[in-house]
């Protein structure tokens, strides 16, 4: 049995690994600070002992024995990470020197939740790691991309200067059950406005690309990254099939069908035009890739809102 510190473990993605390493025998303390996470998201983890919940947030010190920490805390929707850019980037990097701090001190591993933001508006398609990305440092997503790109570096650098155990997962477009209704990203807000039986708003022409993961197949991933010993990453976790805006669009209004209609509104500035993940390196080394495609995926996720748990 481990212990396991999960940071931002009350919002989507850490609802689910709370529970998956809950599941295989470990004793998980979640710290959040609820600011787009839910208590409800984890309510039913409560009653196991093996289960702690803190309101701590994640920018001011903390000190908790852990075996291994994943970091998660970060608003991760465009409309979450603009609503208070500054504290965005101080969540990244003054979350990751915590993190990495306490790592450091009870030499546990130390996880980071990375993302395809870093590679901005990419040049290089499908992306690799190996890419250094085309970001604008000085845009309304910059909070978001360059905090996240300074939350690598400060893992590589206290890896190099300290021998810090790290592993960082670059996480690509993913959706699934507890994603919040509220938070602006494409699945979720098509789901919703079609069972609402709203227009479905796409942004610009809908020719942009992007290539979504179910969250299941994503936190198997980060597990095997985590518990392997042959790479610290950055290591591509995503599903390698891309779809347009449209193509997502089309897929949902047919799945609930109802008076939805398809509409366009402007386009946010910077919102990269295509993204698919290179997954090799996950092939490899933790032999690893998706096994639920968009169909299955989108049908468990319209299951969930129409009777969310
Ligand atoms: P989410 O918004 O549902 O979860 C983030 C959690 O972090 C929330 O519970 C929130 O309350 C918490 N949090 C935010 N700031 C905090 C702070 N200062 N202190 C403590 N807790 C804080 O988003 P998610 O989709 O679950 O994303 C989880 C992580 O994965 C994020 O770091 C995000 O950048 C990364 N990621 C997610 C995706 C995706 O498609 N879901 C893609 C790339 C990267
Ligand atoms: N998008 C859209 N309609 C919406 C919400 C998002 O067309 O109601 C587009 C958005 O402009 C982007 C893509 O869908 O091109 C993915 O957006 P999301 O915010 O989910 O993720 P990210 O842009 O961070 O990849």
């Amino acid at each position: 049995m481990n212990r396991i510190l999960i940071t931002g473990g009350a919002g989507f993605l850490g609802s689910h690994l709370c529970e998956r390493l809950l599941n295989e025998g470990n004793e998980v303390i979640c710290m959040d600070n609820y600011f787009t996470g839910f208590k409800k998201n984890v309510a039913h983890l409560l009653d196991n002992p093996n289960f702690e919940l803190i309101r701590h947030d994640v920018i001011e010190p903390f000190k908790i024995e852990a075996d291994q920490i994943y970091n998660l805390a970060c608003p991760a929707s465009p409309s979450h990470y603009q609503y208070n850019a500054i504290k965005t980037m101080k969540t990244s990097v003054m979350g990751a020197i915590n993190c990495l701090g306490g790592a450091k001190r009870t030499k546990a591993r130390v996880f980071q939740a990375s993302t395809s933001e870093v590679y901005g508006d990419p040049n290089v398609h499908p992306q690799t790691e190996s890419y250094w990305g085309n970001v604008n440092p000085i845009g309304i997503r910059s909070c978001y991309d360059e905090g996240k790109r300074a939350a690598e570096t400060l893992f590589m650098d206290y890896h190099r200067q300290n021998g810090v155990d790290i592993r960082i997962a670059r996480i690509f477009n993913t959706y699934g059950p507890r994603m919040n209704p509220e938070d602006g990203r494409v699945v979720s807000n098509f789901i919703c406005q079609a069972l609402r039986g709203e227009n479905i708003t796409i942004y610009g022409d809908g020719t942009q690309t992007r290539s979504f993961c179910y969250v299941d197949d994503l936190i198997e991933g980060f597990i095997r990254l985590m518990n392997q010993n042959e790479v610290t990453g950055p290591v591509n976790l995503g599903n390698a099939h891309e779809f347009t805006m449209l193509e997502l669009a089309q897929k949902v209004q047919e799945k609930i069908g109802g008076s939805s209609e398809i509409i366009f509104k402007p386009l946010p500035s910077d919102d990269p035009k295509q993204r698919q993940p290179d997954i090799t390196l996950a092939k490899k080394h933790l032999d690893w890739q998706p096994t639920i495609n968009l169909d299955e995926g989108l049908d468990r996720t319209i299951a969930y809102f129409q009777s969310p748990i």
